[in-house]
This record gives C-alpha cells, sequence and structure tokens, in this order.
C-alpha cells in the first residue's frame, strides 16, 4: 500500500518550470530513490512534500491526509499546514549537517524529540513533569544511539567526531520524532568508501527497526542501487523512467540523460 502519493505535480519559478506534471508512489515499508542529472527537479520535489514550497498544481497525498491542498497554492484545503509536517511523521535531513557542535551527541539526539514534546507552556514554567520527561527522552536517545553503534560516543560533544558519524548521529536524531517518511537529501555527499557502505547499512537498519518509508535523493549511485526497492528518474523536471534499479540502470532514456544524447 502506498504511504505516499506524488500525483501530477508541477512546479514553476517564473518561467522555469523546475517539476512538470510528476507523478510516483512510494509504498510503505520501501525505499524509493529518487534520481536525476543536476537541475532535474530533484530537491524541488523534496521541498514540496516537505512543504517549504508549494507546487503550481498537483496534489501530494499521505497516509490518507491532502497534504498540499486539493486546489494547489490554497494552503486553505490541505489537511495538514506546513508548520505540522513532521507531527504527522515526514522528517527531512538536508545537505548540510544541522548538529550543534558544542552540545553532547545525545543532547543533539534529544533535540529531536522537540516536535512530540508533551510540554506545553503552562506546565514548562511550572517546571511539572519535566524532570520526567527529559529522563524519558535521554533513556530513548541512549537505546537509539546504542541501536545504532554510537553509544561510545553518547556523552562526547559533535564537534570533532568524524563526518560519517555525524552523519549517523543525524539520523539518530531524526528517529526521536518517531517519523513514518525519512526523506534522505544526499546524505552520501562528503563521506568516504567505506562511509557510505556504513551509512547504507544504517539505512537499511532504521527502515526496518523503526517501520519506516524512506525517499532517498544522491547522486552516488552505487548506495541508490543498492538498497532501493524503486528508483524514481527526473530529467529537465520530468519524470523520465520508474522501476526497479536493474530496470532503470538499463533504460535507454536514462543512461541518455546521464551521458547526453549518442552523437549522430
Ligand atoms: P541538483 O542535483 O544539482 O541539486 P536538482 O535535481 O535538485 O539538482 P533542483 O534544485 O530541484 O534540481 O532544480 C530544478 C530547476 O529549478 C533548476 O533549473 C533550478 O535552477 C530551478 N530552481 C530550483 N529552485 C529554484 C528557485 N528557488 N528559484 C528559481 N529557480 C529554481
Amino acid at each position: 500500500m502506498a504511504l505516499l502519493e506524488v500525483n501530477d505535480i508541477s512546479v514553476r519559478f517564473g518561467g522555469i518550470v523546475a517539476l512538470s506534471d510528476v507523478t510516483f508512489d512510494i509504498d510503505e515499508g520501501s525505499i524509493c530513490g529518487l534520481i536525476g542529472p543536476n537541475g532535474a527537479g530533484k530537491t524541488t520535489m523534496f521541498n514540496v512534500i516537505s512543504r517549504i514550497y508549494d507546487p503550481t498544481s498537483g496534489v501530494i497525498s499521505f497516509n490518507g491526509l491532502d497534504l498540499v491542498g486539493t486546489s494547489a497554492n490554497d494552503d486553505t484545503t490541505a489537511d495538514v499546514p506546513p508548520h505540522k509536517i513532521s507531527e504527522i511523521g515526514i522528517f527531512r535531513t538536508f545537505q548540510n549537517l544541522a548538529l550543534w557542535d558544542r552540545m553532547s551527541v545525545i543532547e543533539n539526539v534529544m533535540a529531536g524529540a522537540h516536535v512530540r514534546s508533551k510540554q506545553n507552556i503552562f506546565t514548562a514554567m511550572l517546571n511539572i513533569g519535566r524532570r520526567k520527561e527529559e529522563n524519558e527522552l535521554r533513556q530513548e536517545a541512549f537505546e537509539i544511539l546504542h541501536n545504532l553503534d554510537l553509544a561510545h560516543v553518547a556523552f562526547q560533544q559533535c564537534a570533532g567526531l568524524p563526518y560519517g558519524t555525524l552523519k549517523r548521529i543525524e539520523l539518530a536524531r531524526a528517529m526521536m520524532g518517531h517519523p513514518k517518511l525519512l526523506m534522505l537529501d544526499e546524505p552520501a555527499t562528503g563521506l568516504t568508501h567505506s562511509e557510505v557502505g556504513e551509512l547504507s547499512d544504517v539505512i537499511q537498519k532504521i527502515r526496518t527497526d523503526y517501520d519506516l518509508t524512506i525517499l532517498l535523493v544522491e547522486h552516488h549511485m552505487g548506495l541508490v542501487m543498492s538498497i532501493s526497492e524503486k528508483v524514481v528518474v527526473l530529467d529537465f523536471g520530468k519524470k523520465i523512467a520508474q522501476g526497479l534499479p536493474s530496470e532503470v540502470q538499463d533504460d535507454p532514456a536514462v543512461i541518455e540523460a546521464y551521458l547526453g544524447a549518442p552523437a549522430s
């Protein structure tokens, strides 16, 4: 069953058509790779699903909820306002790490729970339940770090840790929000060959352990093709192919998009 359905999404920036009638869906529990040459529209699609951009037209449904409104550009018809997107279980990582250098790893991970904090302004002011909640969050954060083989760095500052470790900490933090759909924006950028291998293992582990559905935008073909069940290919804002990694790799339109048209 599809958790996310993207239907005929178009995005125009002035005269530039960044996305043109793009349709695809992602089955619950699966990993979907979204690939394409530079400027193909991958980041724009990410930004539409995470509600940073409004589409010019089209519909997105997530877990039965209408994400962008039935008439595009009209938030009043959408079931979910942009600032509530993480509350319904959609999380994303960014190309640049967004961790606090001077805080410990476990504090960074605990911060990922802010979207589901039970604290309201009154209980926070009176400090009611705060200690209990903090202890519970600390325990949960430690369990996640342990599960991702990061317990040994839990009480170190993030500053100075290897980049590959920081990338895995970022995923640990996302798990604190209890995501249903996790969108990863070029997670392999800047990683060494062995770190990409570790990242691949971690992505598959969190998918299984935390019942995730994952949308992966990535230029690292080895990573995409090895862990995705389905790959969607964009080029100049249009979907040019979708299917199993092996099908997409052999698709002439995909080969042409990446290598350029054959010389005549
Ligand atoms: P890359 O792999 O290089 O990150 P991409 O596939 O993510 O590329 P997008 O960043 O989505 O591609 O860009 C798609 C098109 O839309 C490009 O032509 C880009 O210049 C344009 N574009 C993206 N964002 C904006 C914006 N805010 N304003 C105007 N044009 C934009």
